[in-house]
């Protein structure tokens, strides 16, 4: 700051290190949609309403019938480092079943904005939410365990956990996003440019979830709303609309992990030695396409990736039968051990690392060709090579 000496060595402060620490979580209005979404999800929710305004830079509200959190549990829940969803190391290496884990979204987002977190219990639902910060069983909480309750964050400055009506589940509420933190708040591109971002993470989990009935609203109007009556066509329709819903065919492609018949010679099969188990989803006709990638969506074990391995793979599909810079809408999804594919990477990172990369892509594009020729839409091309 102004005046002081700045080549002496100084301790921050505690709220300092926890603003920037949060500005690398938290990196814009999408950032905290994509987390709060994951909570829901991850509390078992099949209805997920998100609601921005201003491109979410004003107000960002995600609402959900999950599980809830017990009044009690909620400090915990903005805790630092405090989670339901783990409890040591050891869960981690086991493999975790939930979207998140760190404990660290709720906290950080506390800490540069106005945070509200309204919820209630789904009775009998819940466990303890753990964390080293946590203690447990708190008692100075005056509000009866299956009631609703609230409580605020601001700038991570934690308020009295107070009753509130709701119905079960939660309803998270995220205010002036940065306005503690001026210089990241000047990052922020204009509310549109920041809604965009914001639709397309939505856009991801309704996709991802047809089971699940997930609406966005910008500025009062509604943008989609899928059903969540497990249909992926009905979801591709509620978020790309008619035009695009029509003219999606469906990819299904299981790889047979039996033996090779002993005539058969193993490498003469371009699919030997595939990690991949499963492709399935749907792809567009090749005359519905758009000027960039972002239509063509992956998920790796049901977690949306876009590596390019497998925008390429489908691309690829099409074997030039696509109209130059134009690609397809995807809505693929792959599946394959949790042993050959390493999704520990950043969390904000939507990439992956793949043991057999070039098999992956093989495979994927195999499948995807397959469809498009038993549908008749794309013409069969001369064998690679
Ligand atoms: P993480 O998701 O990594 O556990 P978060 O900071 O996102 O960390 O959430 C902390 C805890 O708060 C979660 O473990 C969960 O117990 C609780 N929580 C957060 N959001 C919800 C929600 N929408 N429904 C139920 N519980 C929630
Ligand atoms: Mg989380």
């Amino acid at each position: 700051a102004s005046g002081s000496d700045a080549s002496s060595i100084r301790h921050l402060d505690e709220r300092t290190v926890q603003r920037i620490a949060a500005g690398e979580v938290v990196e814009r209005p999408a950032s905290v949609v994509k987390e709060l979404v994951e909570n829901a999800l991850d509390a078992g929710a099949d209805r997920i309403a998100v609601s921005v305004t201003d491109g979410g830079t004003s107000r960002i509200r995600v609402r959900d019938n999950g599980v809830g959190i017990p009044p009690a549990q909620l400090p915990d829940a903005v805790a630092e480092h405090a989670t339901s969803k783990i409890a040591d190391i050891e869960d981690l290496d086991a493999g975790v079943g939930t979207l998140g884990f760190r404990g660290e979204a709720l906290y950080t987002i506390g800490a540069v904005s106005r945070l509200t977190v309204r919820s209630r219990p789904r009775p009998d639902a819940h466990d303890s939410v753990r964390g080293d910060e946590g203690d447990g069983g708190r008692t100075d909480v005056d509000v009866a365990p299956d009631a609703g309750a609230e409580l605020t964050v601001e700038g991570g400055e934690v308020g009295a956990v107070q009753p509130a009506g709701c119905p079960v589940g939660t309803t998270v509420e995220v205010a002036d996003l940065f306005f503690n933190t001026p210089a990241r708040r000047k990052f922020l591109k204009t509310n549109a440019t920041e809604f965009d971002h914001v639709n397309r993470v939505v856009t991801q989990y309704a996709l991802a979830n047809p089971d699940v009935a997930v609406s966005l609203e910008h500025d009062g109007r509604e943008t989609f709303a899928t059903q969540g009556n497990g249909d992926l066509e009905s979801a591709v329709l509620a978020v790309y609309g008619r035009d695009v819903a029509t003219s999606m065919i469906p990819v299904e492609y299981t790889v047979d992990d039996e033996t090779p018949d002993p005539g058969e010679s193993e490498s003469s099969s371009p699919l030997a030695g595939t990690p991949i188990e499963r492709v399935h989803g749907l792809v567009s006709h090749p005359e519905t396409t758009r000027a960039n990638r972002e239509y063509l969506s992956t998920f790796v074990n049901d977690r949306y990736v876009t590596t390019s391995i497998l925008r390429n793979a489908v691309v690829d599909a099409y074997g030039g039968q696509l109209a130059p810079d134009r690609y397809p809408f995807a809505v693929l999804f792959v599946e394959l051990p949790a042993g050959t594919v390493d999704v520990n990477v950043h969390p904000r990172k939507l990439e992956i690392r793949f043991d057999e990369p070039a098999a992956v892509r093989e495979t994927v594009s195999a499948a995807v060709e397959s469809a498009l020729l038993d549908h008749g839409v794309i013409r069969s091309t001369a064998p690679r090579g």
